[in-house]
């Protein structure tokens, strides 16, 4: 069997061109401009990236694009003001605090500090608390994203046997919430988990979210399974680099029923829910009808 690509570069851009369709909207209507301010704490090249990309996204959708650029150094006590100027801002719907911050910054400090309702992430911990008990929240943009393609694909994930490889805060245990909300068979993997392979061989859909390159080969995967590939990483290519995934490509295209590459998967899903999540921010902080059908 060979898999399906999962088109994520094309099914983000359906989701921004609707995003941009509201933001018109809202303009029009109410003479809003959605704003997200995305504050950027030193010069980690892969953030600095991500940063860049997000502001010209933003603004390509007609959002406002309000970015700051922190000195490495910078306090903890001057960036909770910045948090603080930027929560009182009407003009700002959505605030994302790039991670990892420097080490001498407390990051669950500094996320609990944005105003949940425009916490676009949402890593804030009321979100985390709202999500996990099946509550309107704001949802993690990678899971999210990842969830959308899913859905997408399979229909109704009801009583599907779901993996997820790792257990972090900002992919794995969001993603396995929303895949138990979505009534799935949840199992989460980490670094400690006995026999690895014989977890995933079960599952149904594969979710990959470790950060270790091409770790999950072909012949762990159940035949016909859907395969979320949400791992980056940087590896050598010749004299240059390349991006790959946490799953072996080569060997999991020839077993699953469907895979989502890298890059061109999950990336590009995670920015359009979060240009998505600022509209919806937009929108409950006017106690406007939230706009229908733009993510999962
Ligand atoms: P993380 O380092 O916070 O978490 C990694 C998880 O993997 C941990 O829970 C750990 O227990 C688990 N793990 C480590 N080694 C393991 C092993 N041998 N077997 C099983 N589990 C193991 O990473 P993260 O922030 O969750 O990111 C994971 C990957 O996803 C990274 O490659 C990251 O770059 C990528 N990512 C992609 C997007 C996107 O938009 N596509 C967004 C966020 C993260």
């Amino acid at each position: 069997m060979t898999a399906k690509i999962i088109d994520g570069k094309a099914f983000a851009a359906t989701v921004r061109a609707k995003v941009a369709t509201h933001v018109t909207r809202l303009k029009q209507d109410h003479g809003v401009t959605p704003g997200l301010a995305v504050v950027l704490v030193g010069d980690d090249p892969a953030s600095q990236i991500y940063v860049r990309s997000k502001g010209k996204m933003t603004a390509e959708v007609g959002m406002a694009s309000f970015e700051h650029r922190l000195d490495a150094e910078t306090s903890e006590a001057d960036l909770l003001a910045l948090i603080e100027k930027l929560n009182a801002d009407s003009a700002v719907h959505g605030i994302l605090v790039q991670l990892p911050l420097p080490d001498h910054l407390n990051s669950d400090l500094v996320i609990n500090a944005i105003n949940p309702a425009k916490d676009v992430d949402g890593f804030h911990i009321s979100n985390v608390g709202l999500l996990g008990t099946g509550q309107k929240s704001m949802v993690p943009c990678t899971p999210l994203g990842a969830l959308m393609m899913l859905r997408d694909h399979l229909g109704n994930l009801a009583g599907l046997e779901a993996v997820v490889i790792g257990r972090s805060n900002i992919v794995g245990k969001p993603m396995a919430q929303l895949l138990l909300n979505d009534s799935c068979t949840v199992t989460i993997c980490h670094s400690k988990t006995n026999d690895l392979q014989a977890v995933v061989r079960r599952a149904d859909i594969v979710i990959a979210a470790v950060g270790r390159p091409e770790m999950v080969p072909g012949d762990w995967i159940k035949p016909g399974a859907t395969v979320i590939d949400v791992g980056i990483n940087r590896v050598p290519n010749g004299e240059k680099t390349k991006l790959v995934g946490d799953c072996d490509f080569a060997s999991c295209v020839e077993v699953a029923g469907a895979i989502t590459p890298v890059p061109g998967g999950v990336g590009p899903m995670t920015i359009a829910c979060l240009l998505a999540n600022t509209v919806t921010a937009c929108c409950r902080a006017n106690g406007w009808a939230e706009p229908q059908g733009l993510t999962a």
